[in-house]
Parts: structure tokens; sequence; C-alpha cells
């Protein structure tokens, strides 16, 4: 019987979906503890020596560029909280096959680290952002910074990373009365405010059952006041649906991890920031690449069971509002 090189295929999973996109964790540390994401004493972090190095990261995003993958993310925790992550930008840059190099982060130290992140090649940036307001950025993200986050989202727009897109977790009882505020916001710039469904993980969920607020109860709201209609979106890597303002600038999205249809269009990997490969957003299957890397094995041995891994990617998570399970952890990731 003939057999396949898997090496020499595109990254495909079990499912025939495409995978083009790995999100990079570069750091599991936060300078913020948002209510949803992460306790407030933070987590048992981990060991310095224990995170990929630059290089290596390096390394293994040549060989996911060699299967096909176009589009990185570095995210976290917070990934400007890690020293010098211009340098990671530039070196991912020079890589073949590489076009896009986006970041997610919380903002608060954006402003100051922009230009040198642009002049490396950084292209895009989300910024989470779930108020408008002072004190309740503090009581959300139990840290003080709005302005911060402001200035930075002033910055992105004005460096050109346009359109910045910013991911608002909407919660019920904590936020959801500044929906109607996020859109003015919206309709007043050149960014995409992201309406976030919040997702169950073990860190909120005394909050998620009565948090939860569905995509299509945020669209209406924000229907009652401005006119929408349904657009193709900025460019990106994600399930967003968007819509435009029929007299407005940016434009609104609204993403649903919990529904299914996510699953079906699902194009990514990840990689944490401790170099485990995850092949779902939840849920514990993982490639220990780190291990494989600091065993010594070759290029053509990562790029085997990179393309190996692909086949046990899950069709689906098992989420499901309010509910706990063992998959559960605030691996987060979504603001594609
Ligand atoms: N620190 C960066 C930030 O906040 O953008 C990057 C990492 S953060 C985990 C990535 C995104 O996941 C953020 O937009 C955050 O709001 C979102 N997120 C984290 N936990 C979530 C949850 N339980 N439900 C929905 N979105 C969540
Ligand atoms: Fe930090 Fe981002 Fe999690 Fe908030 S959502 S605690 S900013 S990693």
């Amino acid at each position: 019987m003939e057999t396949i090189d898997l090496r020499a295929l595109p990254l495909t999973d079990a499912f025939a979906r495409r995978i083009d996109y790995l999100r990079i964790s570069v750091t599991d540390k936060c300078n913020l503890r948002c209510i949803y994401c992460m306790p407030a004493q933070g987590l048992p972090w981990i060991e310095r020596e224990q995170l990929l190095r630059f290089e290596e990261i390096e390394r293994l995003v040549r060989i996911f560029a060699g299967l096909g993958v176009t589009k990185i993310r570095l995210s976290g925790g917070e990934p400007l909280v890690r020293r010098d992550l211009h340098r990671l930008v530039a070196m991912i840059r020079a890589i073949d096959g590489i076009v896009d190099i986006a970041l997610s982060t919380n903002g608060i130290l954006l402003e100051e680290q922009l230009p040198a992140l642009m002049s490396a090649g950084l292209t895009r940036v989300n910024v989470s952002l779930d108020t408008l307001r002072e004190d309740r950025f503090e009581a959300l993200a139990r840290r003080p910074g709005l302005d911060r986050v402001l200035s930075g989202i002033d910055a992105a727009v004005r460096a050109g990373a346009i359109p910045v897109k910013i991911n608002c977790v909407a919660m019920r009882g904590r936020n959801d009365d500044e929906i109607e505020a996020f859109a003015r916001y919206a309709r007043e710039r050149d960014v995409a405010v992201r309406f976030i469904e919040l997702m169950p993980v073990r860190e909120n969920l005394g909050l998620s059952a009565d948090a939860y607020i569905g995509a299509e109860e945020i669209l209406e709201r924000i229907a009652s006041i401005e006119v929408l209609q349904p657009i193709t979106g900025p460019p990106g890597n994600g399930p967003a649906r968007y819509f435009g303002f029929a007299n407005g600038r940016g434009s609104i999205g609204v993403i649903s991890p919990l529904s299914h249809d996510y699953c079906e269009r699902c194009n990514r990997v990840r990689l944490t920031a401790d170099g485990r490969l995850r092949l779902c957003l939840f849920g514990e299957n993982h490639l220990d690449l780190k291990k494989a890397l600091r065993a010594g094995e070759s290029d053509e041995r990562l790029r085997e069971r990179v393309a190996a891994a692909m086949l046990v990617k899950p069709e689906r998570h098992h989420l499901r509002i309010g509910e706990a399970s063992s998959q559960m952890r605030a691996f987060s990731e979504i603001g594609g």
C-alpha cells in the first residue's frame, strides 16, 4: 500500500481542517488579574528555565512555517511583560512563509513598546478592554490602568496597526450596561470592538453561570441604538461575525466560542509558554515540544511529530455554560 508522507503536506487535521495559524504564549505571567481569567493571587508560575527561549520559539516557528503555517499570534499571560518581545518579533519576521504577526495584549505596556514592536515587523494588535470606566476597570482587572490601555489603543491606531481590534468580554451585571457605550466608542474610531462570550474556566466558575450573555442578545441591544449591517470584517484569523455602522468609522464583532461552528472552522493550534503544543483551546491533549527540542531531536523528527499530532486534534471542545469540567483551564485565547 502507498504511504503518505505527512511532512510533505500542509498541516491538516483528521476533520480536514487546514491548520495555518499558531498562537504562541510567550509567558504565563500577567500584570492584571481579570476576574474571569486569573485568581487574585496569581497562578503557580512556570519556572524560568522551563519557559521556551526566543531561539527555541524561532526554531519551532520555522518548522511550522515549513508545514504551511503563515500566521502567528503572540499572547500570554501578558506578552508585553516578557522582556524584549520586539526581538522575538524580528526573529519571526525573518522566517520565510510567515506573513502575519499579531499581538494580543491587555494594553498596559503597549504605548511604550509599540514603536519597537512595529519596526520589528508586528502587523496587527488586539487589545483587551472590558470597561471604559476607571472605577470598574479596577474591579474587573483587580489593578488600575484604564488610562494606559486607552493611550495604548490610540497609539496603535496612530501607528497604523489598523483596524485595532478590541476584545471585550461581556458579563451580565458587571459590564453589560456599557455595551452601548462600547458601540459608540467603535463608531467614532478606526477600531473593531469585538464582544466575546464569557467562557467557563476553572478560574471563574462562580461567575460564569449567571454572568454569561449570548452574542445575539448583545447584537439586539446595539441594534436598538445603532443601525448595524453585516460586513466581511477586517482581516484576521478568527471566527468573529462583524457588523458596520450605517454612519460611523469602526465596526462591531461578536465571538461565540461556545457555539460549535466555532470549532468547525478552527484553523489553529497553540504553543504554551513551557513548550507544549495544545491542539484545542481547552482539553489536556498536547505534545511536549520542549522536551523533544531539548532532547536534541532533528528538525525532520520534530516536523513528523507536529504533523502526526494534528491527527489527534479534537473535533470540538465540550464546554458548556456554567458547567465544571476537568478540561477547564484559562488557556482561553480567542481574540484572533
Ligand atoms: N493578556 C492578553 C490579553 O488580555 O489580551 C492576552 C492573553 S488573554 C488570555 C487573551 C484573551 O482571552 C483576552 O481577550 C481575554 O479577554 C480573553 N479571555 C480570557 N479568559 C476568558 C474567558 N474566561 N472567557 C472569554 N474570554 C476570555
Ligand atoms: Fe492577564 Fe489577559 Fe488574563 Fe486579563 S485576560 S488576567 S490581561 S492574561
